[in-house]
């Protein structure tokens, strides 16, 4: 069984590489006939990147998050085929207990919606501090003083009086910034953030993303952040990965891709974009 290494950051940011996506595909069966949504993609992520993931709805983007963590329902979905490798071990190799580990401490995930991933009967308290018992066995004081730490990691205003809120009590931005406190319980070094902006109003999806570029300059994180809105990869992009109907059709830094794009797909989208 692969062991899940230490999260040690001897290496200068931006060179360690931390994830490899290669030759990634997956298929959905229904009745009658099977589907490859995702065909053949490739894309790697080092530590302290933003990396975007783009292409318009349906393109693939969610179903190559979620095989990253082996997170698809394989009722439907056939197992990925390909390699998907975490500092040089095939995550589809992992036992569940390896994988438990890995979706837990080193690569997090924030999804669109906080609202479905946050229990709307817990706490804030409770929602973090079962991310914390779970994997770092904290509880009673130490649990408490680093869910207030966490909280105003992300920039929740009265942290300590913000424990006892429910989910219904916080606006949609701090919803989002709870979510992402209990992404970073573990220190991740991987960050996948599925559309985590999209479901907040404009000022807020502004304020949010400005807060994953902070946390992801001042943590060293990897960011994976997929999105349809070429004005988020503009501003904060380092490199861009296109997908267009489950293929990747273009990759490279950001300016490159943005100054001289080579696939039609990508011109169309940057078109629509001005
Ligand atoms: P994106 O995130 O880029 O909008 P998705 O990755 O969610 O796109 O979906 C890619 C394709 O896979 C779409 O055609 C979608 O309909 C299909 N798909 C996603 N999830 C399922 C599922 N559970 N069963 C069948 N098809 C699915
Ligand atoms: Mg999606």
């Amino acid at each position: 069984m692969p062991s899940i290494p230490a999260n040690s950051n001897s290496e200068p940011t931006g060179h360690q590489l931390l994830l490899d996506v290669h030759e990634l595909s997956v298929c959905f069966r229904s009745d009658d006939r099977t589907n490859t949504v995702v065909d053949g993609v490739s894309f790697d992520l080092r530590s302290g990147e933003f990396v975007a993931l783009v292409g318009e709805s349906g393109s693939g983007k969610s179903v190559t998050a979620l095989s990253i963590l082996q997170l698809l329902d394989y009722r439907h979905a056939s197992h990925p085929a390909g390699e998907i490798r975490y500092r040089g071990d095939d995550i589809r190799k992992f036992d569940e207990k390896a994988l438990r580990n890995l979706r837990g401490d080193r690569i997090a995930m924030i999804f669109q919606e906080p609202m479905t991933s946050l229990n709307p009967l817990h706490t804030v308290e409770k929602q973090i501090g079962e991310t914390l018992l779970l994997h770092k066995g904290l509880k009673g004081t130490a649990a408490k003083e680093r869910i207030i730490e966490l909280l105003e990691l992300v920039g929740i205003p009265d942290a300590p009086g913000r424990l006892s809120s429910y989910p219904h009590q916080l606006s949609g931005g701090q919803k989002q910034r709870v979510m992402i406190a209990m992404a970073l319980a573990n220190e991740p070094d991987v960050l996948i953030a599925d559309e985590p902006t999209t479901a907040l109003d404009v000022t807020v999806q502004k304020q949010v993303l400005e807060l994953l570029r902070s946390l992801q300059k001042r943590l060293g994180m990897a960011l994976l952040f997929i999105t349809h809105d070429l004005s988020i990869v503009r501003s904060y992009a380092d490199r861009v990965v296109v997908m267009q109907q489950g293929r990747v059709v273009e990759k490279g830094d950001t300016q490159t891709v943005f100054d001289d794009p080579q696939h039609p797909y990508t011109r169309k989208l940057l078109a629509a974009d001005n």
